[in-house]
């Protein structure tokens, strides 16, 4: 919150700080640790799947999203981050990962060149939202993409690397659903049998789903209000209204995960919040999250490319929301503690700080741990620090010390202390493996 100047005399203003706008939060270094343990899991995940990490911009043409998310969702219709920016154009914080990786594909031709094009991504995704646990206005995907494949496996693997990452990190309590949702050749057909159905219905709907009913009737099956879900309890399903090709399809991909060993729940009513899903849909949920219980999901989008002026080409990816997961994460494990320090390097005096910040710098060229105290404490006050630190030896240089060419050793762990020479602290740090 900005709290306006208030005088306070002379001629000095209080200012008062400033707080990180609503619906943002500060990674501080001990939340670092945990993002870097989910970090390094997704890359080695996505590293066995032969996934390459594509970094695209945080914002994009409006249009961009305009096109690829679909006009008549919640997303592009009330959600994104919007501006002009000073030359005039219309720009767009991402509010999601796909549509800008495809984007990214086509500028760099990346789909004339050799099929499935298999990326990954991780970064902060933006979204005007009311801010409630598990849900801020700047968060976190983790997600991949994979073009130029129909191969139903690729559907499979794409709902197993998820799952995996998140056994990886430790969380077991998932849930896996999946559902098809039909192709243009099959789909129209079923969205005339839904709106067919609930046209009696249509007013008693709320106000949002009397809206989908008219612009995006797939919409009305994941409302969250009972009373509408009372009301669409008896619609007709879309898994049986599936032409052969989409059936076939969402067979085998059962059939893929029946293989693996991942069990997964049919969930007819599931259709995903973006309109460029075909073919499969599926979400992983975690009843550890409470309501915001979708802890990532993705599907198929063969028409996508298209949309976005490429060729015809299908794609099927996965976004995962990273602070979600690391808020189940946090139930299950400790957060990693901080690398011990090899050593502290105590001083006392001009000369012995001299020589202090001179083998620091040179042991932490070498890869060591080295901590030195810039704050005038005393010899005692940094013995302290060292124990605080978890550093296994103190190397202590005060006047005499420096005047004689040596340094005092304290081994943190029996207290024993004795004088070397520097040079051979260095060599027996540098061979307990640093
Ligand atoms: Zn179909
Ligand atoms: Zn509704």
């Amino acid at each position: 919150m900005w709290v306006p100047p208030v005088p306070i005399g002379n001629g000095v203003v209080f200012l008062g700080i400033i707080t990180a706008p609503r619906g943002t939060a500060d990674i501080l270094p001990a939340d670092a640790r945990r993002w870097h343990e989910l970090e390094e899991a997704a890359r080695a995940v996505f590293d066995a799947y032969g996934y390459g990490e594509i970094r695209t911009p945080i914002f994009e043409h409006t249009e961009l999203f305009q096109r690829g998310i679909g006009e008549a969702t919640d997303v592009v219709d009330k959600e994104m981050y919007t501006f002009m920016d000073r030359g005039d154009r219309s720009l767009t914080l991402r509010p999601e990962g796909t549509a800008g990786v495809v984007r990214a594909v086509l500028e760099h031709n990346m789909d004339k060149g050799a099929l499935p094009v298999k990326l990954y991504y991780m970064g902060p995704m933006f979204r005007y939202e009311r801010p409630q646990a598990g849900r801020a206005r700047q968060f976190h995907q983790v997600g991949a993409e994979c073009l130029g494949t129909m191969d139903p496996a690729a559907d499979a693997e794409m709902i197993r690397m998820p799952a995996t990452l998140l056994k990886r990190v430790g969380v077991t309590n998932f849930e896996v659903l999946i559902n098809s949702i039909g192709c243009p050749r099959c789909r129209p057909a079923y969205v005339e049998r839904l709106r067919a159905h609930l046209a009696d219905r249509r007013e008693q709907l709320c106000a949002s789903c009397r809206e989908r009913y008219d612009r995006n009737p797939l919409r009305l099956l994941d409302c969250k209000r009972e009373s509408c879900r009372r009301l669409t309890e008896d619609v007709p399903q879309l898994v049986d209204s599936l032409c052969d090709g989409c059936a076939s399809h969402f067979q085998q991909v059962r059939a893929y995960l029946d293989d693996f060993g991942l069990p997964y729940r049919l969930a007819p009513r599931l259709v995903r919040g973006l309109d460029y899903y075909t073919k499969t849909v599926f979400e992983l949920v975690s009843s550890d999250l409470g309501a915001q219980d979708a802890l990532g999901g993705g599907g198929r989008y063969d028409g996508l490319v298209e949309t976005l002026g490429g060729p015809p080409m299908p794609g099927v990816g996965f976004a995962a929301g990273m602070e979600r997961i690391l808020l189940v994460m946090a139930k299950y494990r400790p957060a990693p503690a901080p690398k011990p320090v090899d050593a502290m390097i105590a001083h006392h005096g001009a000369a012995g700080r001299r020589i202090a910040v001179r083998l620091a710098g040179e042991w932490r060229d070498a890869g060591l741990r080295v901590e030195i105290d810039y704050m005038d404490r005393s010899l005692r006050a940094q013995m302290k620090q060292a124990d605080r630190l978890g550093a296994r030896l103190v190397v202590i240089i005060g006047e005499d010390e420096a005047s004689r060419g040596v340094v005092r050793v304290r081994d943190m762990a029996t207290g024993e202390e004795r004088e070397m020479r520097a040079e051979e602290v260095f060599q027996s740090l540098m061979q307990k493996g640093g």
